[in-house]
């Protein structure tokens, strides 16, 4: 199946429905396996074959990652499967080796199964390498749905972030100081993806095909903006900053929709930006945002909201957004935190 959607996407065929990756390992020569255990053990059985190696994700630090990747045996198709680590890893090996990717998302918590380049950490800094494209990237809704919906739900967060990450774009062109052409056209697209999620709000509450394809299609057709402009500027910004803050001080990872979700619900409120509004939506499709559901203490958030201008203005590679544009006070804390779940 070619892609579905219009446009130049990172996806290079497609197998879509229920039970598409029934006997997958039968079709693809000898294979390993990038996953971990929980995916693995919920899709071997339907996937079928006899892998060369599983490989299990541990971290996607570097070291462990290149130590895994010289101990690999000879193979013709990496099939990742899993969530957005799993799949990172095996983009990087199929990038690495210059072997076929396919990949199999168990959960659509994290855009990683549509985009180039796969995130690995260097002492807990996240940087994007690479590039390597799935054929095909297989959604089996029966395969998803055995995922907890909280976990696909999840992937509404990387579409969310438009709302934020657009106007970051907006900001920063407003003072000059986008470091890209400013193109208003990807902007409207990329809140007309969001518009388009919204619509699908019950069926991706519900998970059904329909809530499940609409999340993938809003991925792609991200990827049909952000790869001819050679930038995701359109859906990341401050609300994933506050994530990278977040994760190199607690040094663990998150559900990437979820710690997404509460970078948007406290960025869009920075910004003056239907703070309500989003956090309505969020509450009514049912992603989860707040930071007891993934442990983050109060002192931590706090901590990490007033370093925050301090944190990006140490790393000259982020982009311009709201919060080098505006101060970020004690007191302005305080109410974000007063409206969050500890
Ligand atoms: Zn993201």
């Amino acid at each position: 199946m070619k892609p579905t959607i219009e446009g130049e996407t990172n996806v290079l065929s497609c197998r879509f429905g229920r039970g598409a990756a029934d006997g997958l390992g039968k079709e693809i020569g000898r294979f390993i396996v990038t996953t971990m255990e929980i995916p693995w053990n919920l899709s071997k059985d339907r996937i079928g074959g006899t892998a060369e190696k599983v490989v299990h994700c541990q971290t996607m630090e570097i070291d462990w990652v290149d130590r895994e990747l010289a101990s690999l045996p000879s193979f013709d198709t990496v099939l990742a499967v899993g969530g957005g680590q799993a799949i990172d890893l095996g983009k990087y090996f199929a990038w690495k080796t210059g072997k076929r990717l396919v990949s199999v998302p168990t959960i659509l918590s994290v855009d990683a199964f549509v985009t180039p380049a796969s995130a690995i950490r260097k002492n807990h800094q996240v940087e994007y390498v690479g590039v390597a494209s799935p054929d095909p990237l297989v959604i089996d809704y029966d395969l998803l749905r055995l995922a907890p919906n909280e976990l696909n739900i999840a992937g509404v967060g990387d579409l969310l972030s438009n709302h934020t990450a657009c106007k970051d774009w907006e900001i920063a062109h407003a003072v000059g100081k986008s470091e890209f052409p400013f193109k208003p056209e990807s902007i409207d697209i990329g809140r007309d993806i969001l518009k388009k999620i919204m619509d699908h709000t019950d069926d991706i509450r519900q998970c059904t095909d329909e809530g499940l394809q609409a999340i993938v299609d809003g991925y792609m057709r991200l990827n049909t903006v952000c790869l001819p402009n050679g930038h995701y500027r359109i859906e990341e910004g401050s609300e994933h900053y506050l994530f990278y803050e977040l994760e190199e001080r607690l040094g663990r990872p998150f559900i990437h929709g979820w710690i997404v979700g509460l970078g948007v619900y406290c960025m869009s409120r920075l910004q003056d930006n239907h703070g309500d509004e989003v956090t309505d939506f969020m509450k009514r499709v049912g992603l989860k945002y707040d930071p007891q559901v993934m442990e983050i203490k109060r002192d931590d958030l706090r901590a990490a909201l007033l370093n925050l201008k301090a944190f990006v203005e140490s790393r000259p590679k982020l982009w311009y957004t709201v919060i080098n544009e505006k101060p970020i006070e004690p007191t302005w804390v305080d109410t974000i935190l007063a409206g969050l779940v500890f």
